[in-house]
């Protein structure tokens, strides 16, 4: 019986995987240098969690998330994002007392059931950071800019963030009023369900994917013009923060996000080279999940990078880091050189150079013939000669030229050609 990965997960298979540690470790080093510190949850939490939070009329929760029982009777769900865990275990560990500021980063699968095609997928993957305890546009400003920056690091070029203001409650109300009084009698012949779902929160609406919703939206009510004279403030000193950063944006009033917590601010970066899957990334502020979850009215602003669109974009722009080296593939050419071959093997590693041998006693053809496949830079060989003459042969397996050296100091020649 042969299996395959089940439909909308992928493997990350060897030759594909350091572009995930590169991306990774980029995205490690830039929040660690901003002051974010990583938090880890449960791959699982507490259904309830995601239906409070991103709410019953999102795509997630109506339709998408891997929900089940488990053997004691607890509604479980895979997490479909990192925000409402990570504030989860904030509240639940009193990470943020009032008046303190936090800052996490999480880098997590997400789980969603959702119709696969590329840059879309049932398991994806995301970094996500979280900036917890202040209310300022400074605060949305940073996230902006700590995610621009990470594309910039990463070497997608040109991104742009498209902003957004939803303002607080009463306007995101009076807003949802005004959407649903222009939009309803444009949406005669939808489904019951459709107008079911747009009845309860209109602004499902604006990330409608279908063209002639997108159209008959093109003369709807704008957010941005329901909004308090506090938060259209807030909103141009996010503007005037963000181009004193030298950050590239542009307000655009369909951002509205799939997710119910949003208030206030919400931004995107789009790009063209993906097709339909055009976000690669979504954030914004949440001033009401750490009191929804019982802790003290906290204000937060985040954001969360899927990974899988990043690196598409990265290869689709000829930017895929190519596979690394491996420095060396040390070739026992005789079987009394056993002992030599680890004792090098061993001295390679203990300096840092990347090596393998053989373990099967092949023959010293078979043995060249996988250091050309292993990638390896250099093949050092060592038989009874090499032993009696205190040498290692040194072949540059790009070039096939061999010379024999000594054996003392090896190590430090093999490091200067690499
Ligand atoms: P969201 O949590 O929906 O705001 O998603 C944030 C980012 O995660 C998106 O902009 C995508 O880059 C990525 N993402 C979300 N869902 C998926 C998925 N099913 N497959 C691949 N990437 C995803």
């Amino acid at each position: 019986m042969r299996f395959q990965a089940p439909r909308g997960t992928n493997d990350v298979l060897p030759a594909d995987s350091h572009r995930w540690i590169g991306l990774e470790s980029v995205f490690r080093e830039l929040t660690s240098l901003y002051g974010y510190r990583e938090i880890r949850t449960p791959m699982f939490e507490d259904t309830e969690l995601f239906v409070r939070s991103a709410g019953e009329t999102s795509d997630i929760v109506s339709k998408e998330m891997y929900d089940f029982q488990d053997k004691g009777g607890r509604n479980i769900t895979l997490k479909p994002e990192g925000t409402a865990p990570a504030i989860r275990a904030l509240v639940e560990h009193n990470l943020c007392p009032p008046g303190a500021v936090v800052r996490l980063s999480y880098v997590t699968p997400i789980f969603r059931y959702d119709r696969p095609q590329k840059g879309r997928y049932r398991q994806s993957h995301q970094f996500g950071f979280e900036l917890v305890g202040s209310a300022s546009a400074e605060a949305d400003a940073e996230v902006i800019e700590l995610t621009i920056r990470f594309y910039e690091r990463i070497g997608i070029d040109g991104a742009k963030a498209l902003i957004n203001s939803l303002g607080r409650e009463e306007c995101r109300r009076a807003y949802r009023q005004a959407l649903l009084a222009y939009a309803e009698p444009k949406l005669i012949g939808e489904s019951e369900e459709f107008l079911a779902k747009v009845r309860r929160n209109p602004l499902r609406l604006l990330d409608s994917k279908d063209a002639n919703i997108q159209e008959m939206l093109e003369e709807a009510p704008k957010v941005t013009n329901f909004l308090e004279v506090e938060s259209w403030q807030r909103f141009e000193a996010l503007q005037t923060l963000l181009t004193d950063a030298g950050i590239p944006f542009e307000v655009d009033s369909g951002i509205v996000r799939g997710l119910d917590y949003y208030t206030e601010t919400v931004f995107e970066v789009l790009t063209d080279k993906l097709g339909a899957q055009s976000a690669l990334c979504g954030g914004g502020r949440y001033d009401d999940m750490v009191k929804e979850f019982g802790g003290p009215p906290t204000p937060c602003v985040g954001v969360a990078m899927g990974v899988e669109r990043a690196l598409l974009v990265l290869e689709q722009i000829g930017k895929a880091a190519p596979i690394p080296n491996l420095g060396a593939y040390v070739v026992r050419a005789t079987p009394d050189a056993a002992k030599a071959v680890h004792g090098l093997a061993r001295e390679l590693h203990a300096a840092g150079i990347s090596c393998i041998f053989d373990l099967d006693g092949r023959s010293i053809k078979s043995q060249l013939g996988q250091a050309d496949k292993s990638g390896a830079r250099f093949a050092l060989i060592l038989g009874t000669d090499e032993l009696s003459s205190n040498t290692v042969q040194l072949r540059d397996l790009a070039t096939s030229a061999q010379a024999e050296e000594p054996r003392v100091g090896i190590v430090d020649l093999l490091r200067s050609r690499l």
